[in-house]
């Protein structure tokens, strides 16, 4: 196992590349193809071995999650004025695609069970507006939502269902790959999440007209024609197939990541784990995370802040629980169905270094730095 440098920064979570060198492979074969740009077999390849290891008829390449979003909205067509429900706890990335498509999201709180969309409030913003067009529903930090419940409401309005999966691949509900519930689902491969390509997305869909439609707007919608015609609006979203080589090797190393997460996870829990006011996320019996990022709330006199204070010091690094949406400068001006589960979440949550390149020293340094707050 490597080991991180004495002094060296310890992060959330960053980079990890397989120590086989599977990437440098990939990547090689497109270079000695000349085979760089634009697509080409790495592209194909990763949209095929993902499909396969997460149990989706099809897969779309894409420059980033947040564009697999953006095209999964395009397919369940959101335009002008319609309505999306969208977790508030959430990173921006999710909400912001609705407002390329000039759609109104309205959202929706948390519950403690999951951290994630909560059914109850989920069905209150459905009585509200029964003219909503899709919900877009998160897996945060790895955890699965409560898939049966959220699938049920929206089959029994008729609406369509986009899972953002971006924080959970490799994580499973009831034994099957989260992503796989909705009627489109979304990874991300950015420079901090599980397995990363650099940068980049995959939109997945048992719809196999709905992602080949993903592709042509990715690649700005180019009719069949010798010459260059239009006929509707396109992006230039497509994966490159030196990227799609990176992605090619992490994929093979993506259980080995969620092992290692799970540890951590473990790790802490038992280290910190009865410590006064300590409560880590919620852990369910349908659901197999991958952990992404270990994370805990603080209710007692410990406060998030001194965490982060006494971390820092040390040059490590560690981070609040997303702010919600409705809490956001830019977002707040829209509609919010809850309670104050998703604020308190916030107000109390910590992220903890996550990263799977650290050591057995490393995690022992982390517990015992953050112990030390529990003895002033
Ligand atoms: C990272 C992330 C995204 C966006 O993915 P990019 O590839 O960075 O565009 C979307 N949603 C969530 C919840 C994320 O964590």
């Amino acid at each position: 196992m490597e080991t991180t440098k004495v002094n060296e920064r310890i992060f959330l979570s960053s980079p990890h590349m397989s120590d086989e060198g599977y990437e440098m492979e990939y990547v090689k074969e497109a270079f000695d193809t000349n085979w760089i740009a634009p697509l080409g077999e790495n592209v194909n390849g990763f949209e095929r071995e993902l499909a396969e290891k997460v149990g989706s008829k099809a897969a779309a390449a894409l420059s980033s999650g947040t564009a697999a979003i953006h095209l999964a909205l395009r397919a369940a067509g959101v335009g002008e004025g319609d309505i999306v429900f969208c977790p508030t706890l959430t990173f921006s990335a999710t909400a912001n695609p609705i407002i390329y498509q000039n759609a109104t999201p309205a959202f929706i709180d948390s519950n403690y069970e999951t951290w994630n969309m909560c059914p109850k409030a989920l069905e209150e913003a459905f009585q509200k507006y029964p003219e909503v067009k899709a919900v877009i529903v998160v897996h945060l930090y790895g955890l699965s939502a409560d898939m049966d419940r959220i699938v049920e409401l929206c089959k029994k309005h008729n609406v369509v269902l986009i899972e953002d999966a971006a924080e959970s691949l490799g994580t499973y509900y009831k034994g099957k790959h989260t992503g796989t519930f909705g009627d489109y689902g979304i990874f991300s491969f950015n420079g901090n999440k599980i397995i990363t390509t650099s940068g980049g997305g995959m939109l997945v869909s048992n719809n196999e007209e709905g992602i080949a439609k993903a592709r042509f707007w990715a690649t700005q919608s180019r009719d069949q024609a010798r010459h260059y015609q239009h006929s509707e609006l396109g992006f230039n979203y497509r994966m490159s197939n030196v990227v799609a080589g990176i992605g090619r090797g992490q994929l093979k190393v993506l259980d080995q990541r969620v092992e290692k997460k799970n540890y951590i996870y473990e790790f802490y829990k038992r280290e910190l784990g009865e410590l006064e006011g300590v409560q880590f996320m919620p852990s369910n019996d349908w659901d197999a995370p991958n952990y992404w990022l270990s994370s805990m709330t603080l209710t007692g006199k410990v406060r998030p802040i001194d965490i982060f204070k006494t971390l820092e010091a040390e040059n490590i690094e560690s981070r609040p629980v997303w702010k919600p949406m409705h809490m956001q400068p830019f977002f707040e001006k829209y509609d919010y169905v809850g309670t104050d589960v998703s604020e308190k979440l916030f107000e109390n949550g910590v992220c903890l270094p996550s990263d799977t390149k650290m050591t057995e020293a490393d995690l022992e340094k982390i517990v015992e730095t953050i112990k030390k707050l529990w003895c002033e």
